[in-house]
């Protein structure tokens, strides 16, 4: 059997994206800047893959532009921020738990200046509202949280973050990295109160290659890319058609199915949670009770989950130790900030769920983790406590 539980870091393109970006491959391959009809065709494509994401979000299409992954959408959001705003304060507020693609931006700016506040997530890996409102100031330009965390699932609680920048009477801009909660959470930008949302194709069943950020009405970013004047001016370089209008059908999925779509991964999530909880000693379960179901993080104490991973791997279970674009970094920054010991870290396993999981696969990987867990234990002679 080969069972897919890593989710978050890519997912298997749908039917109905493949048939899109086939068609706009296979027909729809002229560019959408040219005159004739041959780019008006491609131009057509465009406009109905921006009105799909557009309508996801709950947004304006003019509000969207199409980029080319989460990363891009997240280094165009902050130091743009940056750039914008930076004679007007220097405080930016973010977390240790985000990805590295906001992480290392905001390093970056430290350098010309950004004074940056990164906020310890609580043992359950969430951060609270009042925590951001106790670090505003009166110079802070930006607030960027993440909506879902990638290595554990803890959903931020942006609403309330957004009513505290308002108590508080903050002009700061309200980034959100929604690459994972995009698909399976309500992602309504109004509703969300955010000002920036990044996403990412690949993390929804569309391709690498193309994302998205949503920049609100009014809210003006200095131009990202210079060029041919593409995405309203402000991000240009011929558009990827095939890429986006798969992201549009997998934006057409989200809209038709996304309740489903959770119901789903929240059963698969629960089975092998159930089966873990009660069939492995020795375990420690890191991601919230309530957090998203695409997500189960879990310490498998006296275990090396590298080699976990492997065993895994050899049945045909694909897992992950941490996010996999850092999985080459030792251990994990934001298991780490959650406070959790080091043999806890060591042990910890991510699995990631998507629509199309089912449930003999929670009880395949229950099965094989029973056994491989136990199995790498008795190598390394492992007794609790
Ligand atoms: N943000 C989060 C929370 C992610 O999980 C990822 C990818 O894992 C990214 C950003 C980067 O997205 P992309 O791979 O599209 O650059």
């Amino acid at each position: 059997m080969f069972v897919y539980f890593d989710n978050s870091a890519t997912t298997k393109p749908s039917e109905e994206v493949i048939t899109a970006m086939n068609d706009a491959l296979g027909v729809c391959w002229g560019n959408p800047s040219s005159l004739y009809g041959k780019g008006l065709e491609a131009e057509k494509l465009l406009k109905a893959s921006r009105a799909s994401v557009a309508k996801s979000l709950g947004c304006q299409p003019q509000e969207l532009y199409f980029t080319s992954c989460g990363t891009e959408s997240d280094n165009w959001a902050i130091k743009g921020v940056w750039e914008a705003r930076k004679k007007q304060g220097r405080r930016m507020i973010s977390t240790e738990i985000e990805h590295p693609a906001v992480l290392r931006c905001l390093e970056h700016l430290k350098k010309d200046g950004a004074e940056i506040v990164l906020l310890k997530p609580s043992a359950d890996g969430k951060i609270s509202a009042r925590q951001v409102a106790e670090a505003l100031t009166p110079d802070t330009v930006l607030v960027s949280i993440m909506h879902v965390n990638n290595e554990t699932g803890a959903v931020m609680p942006l609403k309330e973050i957004r009513q505290a920048l308002n108590a508080a009477g903050s002009k700061a801009v309200f980034h959100t990295d929604a690459v994972q909660s995009y698909g399976k959470l309500n992602c309504g930008v109004r509703e969300l109160g955010v000002d920036l949302m990044s996403i990412s194709g690949h993390k929804v069943h569309a391709s690498k290659g193309v994302g998205a950020l949503y920049v609100k009405s009014g809210l003006h970013l200095p131009v990202f890319m210079d060029g041919g004047g593409q995405e309203g001016g402000q991000r240009s370089g011929t558009e990827n058609i095939a890429g986006i209008a798969g992201l549009g059908a997998a934006a057409e999925n989200i809209l038709k199915s996304r309740t489903e779509t959770l119901e789903r991964m929240t059963a698969v999530r629960d089975q092998l949670k159930r089966r873990i909880l009660a069939e492995i000693p020795d375990i420690k379960i890191n991601s919230p009770e309530d957090a998203c179901p695409s997500v189960l993080n879990v310490s498998f104490l006296g275990c090396r989950a590298e080699v976990l991973l492997h065993m895994l791997d050899t049945e045909g279970i694909c897992v992950s130790t941490g996010s996999a674009c850092s999985s080459h970094v030792k251990g994990s920054h934001v298991l780490s900030a959650m406070g959790l010991k080091a043999n806890e870290i060591e042990g910890a396993l991510r699995f990631s769920f998507s629509g199309y999981n089912t449930l003999e696969e929670a009880d395949y990987a229950a099965d094989k983790l029973a056994q491989l867990a136990a199995a790498h234990r008795k190598l390394m002679k492992y007794h609790k406590g």
